[in-house]
């Protein structure tokens, strides 16, 4: 695998079968963690139907990580009633700590992404105007371009303290 890509589902603060359908982990908002219905290695090369859909134009070698949380989020003045909670971020970023090592995967802007960031990146693909993950409710003043530097420096502190 190359990269995780992390993002929000604009859901509940449980999946829904869609959800696990299209991520391969889920963390609910008590930072529990949730298994999709693909594994990993699924994405490893992307044939037919059986892999997690998560980020267009990105599936393949891409772990895809998710929030359950962010329905009827507006702008970072109404995020709606469904906001990313404290414990279900950091459950998160401990998370793909965990994953970056597990599948020996470096710390990087290109290997830890949001998919924002992606879309960014690649302006072409469906995955670009994604607005996952431009606001941090537990960090409500960190920027929407730099949402996916202040979640690399956070998994960086679980990488170093696993
Ligand atoms: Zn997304």
């Amino acid at each position: 695998m190359k990269r995780i890509i992390l993002h929000w589902t604009a859901g509940k603060y449980q999946p829904n079968q869609c959800d696990l359908e299209h991520y391969h982990y889920l963390v609910g908002a008590e930072g529990e963690i949730y298994e999709g219905k693909f594994k990993v290695e699924d994405n490893e090369v992307c044939r037919g139907n059986s892999y997690a859909m998560h980020t267009g134009g990105g599936n393949t070698g891409s772990i895809g990580v998710s929030m359950c949380a962010m329905l009827g989020f507006k702008n970072e003045h109404n995020a709606g009633d469904y906001p990313i909670t404290p414990v279900q971020f950091e459950r998160t970023m401990k998370l793909c700590a965990e994953l970056l090592k597990k599948y020996g995967i470096p710390l990087g802007a290109d290997t830890l992404m949001t998919h924002y960031e992606f879309g960014q990146v690649h302006p072409k693909t469906t995955s670009f105007g994604k607005i996952d993950i431009v606001f941090i409710p537990p960090y409500p003043w960190v920027k929407k371009d730099e949402a996916g530097s202040f979640i690399r420096s956070k998994v960086r502190w679980y990488l170093e303290n696993l």
